[in-house]
């Protein structure tokens, strides 16, 4: 990928499927849980010599189901902080959604809230100039309402049910990372 990429463009992250193994049927509720995909702290260390902001927006309804608190999620979130900075990158900020699916939150993707957030809190943020990568549609849907590349993460074939929320395709993140040219 080529679209004139610099210290200018920001990175959308979402969680679960793109840094971390999902857990079928279940929710991340502690760190022992939180396992890198492989690859995921080298992609992360490029994108850090890419990218002005890298941003983590997750969609966390294992909360608003009462299945794990938010001091759960903060410790998840504290050994992937660790872990992604002993490997030499960054995380600028991890935003969260805990509503439920039927609660419709303006915070939950496929809504933009988290995004809105983002540019509200961080300086300088283009959603022209930001790309999403997620392994869900939602994570397309938000990424095309804020006007923003969307790359999804997984097997072609499902991109390809959609191809209207998806601008690329790659099997994981360091593919993607390793795609940057700079
Ligand atoms: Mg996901």
């Amino acid at each position: 990928m080529n679209m004139g990429i610099d210290k200018s463009w920001t990175l959308f992250l979402d969680r679960d499927g793109v840094i971390n193994t999902r857990l079928p049927g279940d929710y991340v509720k502690s760190p022992e849980q939180f396992l890198f995909i492989d690859g995921v702290p080298e992609a992360i260390r490029r994108f850090s010599e890419i990218f002005r902001h890298i941003v983590v927006v997750t969609n966390q309804q294992g909360i608003g189901k009462g299945q794990m608190t938010v001091n759960d999620l903060e410790l998840v979130h504290k050994k992937m902080m660790d872990e992604i900075r002993n490997s030499g990158g960054r995380i600028d900020r991890i935003y969260f959604a805990p509503a439920l699916e039927s609660e419709n939150s303006p915070l939950r993707k496929p809504a933009v809230g988290m995004g809105l957030l983002a540019k509200k809190e961080l300086k300088n943020i283009s959603f022209k100039k930001s790309i999403i990568a997620g392994d869900s549609f939602s994570d397309m849907v938000f990424g095309r309402r804020l006007g923003m590349k969307t790359v999804f993460i997984g097997d072609a074939t499902i991109a390809r049910q959609n191809p209207a929320f998806v601008d690329y395709v790659y099997p994981d993140l360091l593919t993607f990372a390793a795609s940057l040219k700079i």
